[in-house]
């Protein structure tokens, strides 16, 4: 494994401490949620169906802590 560098800055997905590589978020992971919500929020407006931030940050919590 290579080191990392660790920006003093908190994840806006799931609030772990973020990577310059994958700044502002802490992984691929997180930057991936956070497009797809814009790209979801953009195609996708004015629905039940769309998740509302809080449960979008949730799903991420969840999925980080299953990694
Ligand atoms: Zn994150």
């Amino acid at each position: 494994m290579t080191q990392t560098p660790i920006l003093n800055k908190k994840c806006p997905i799931c609030g772990k401490q973020s990577i310059l590589e994958y700044h502002p978020f802490c992984s691929k992971k997180c930057a991936d949620i956070d497009l797809g919500r814009w790209l979801k929020g953009d195609y996708v407006m004015h629905t039940n169906e769309v998740p509302t931030d809080e449960e979008w940050a949730q799903e991420a919590i969840e999925s980080a802590k299953n990694e």
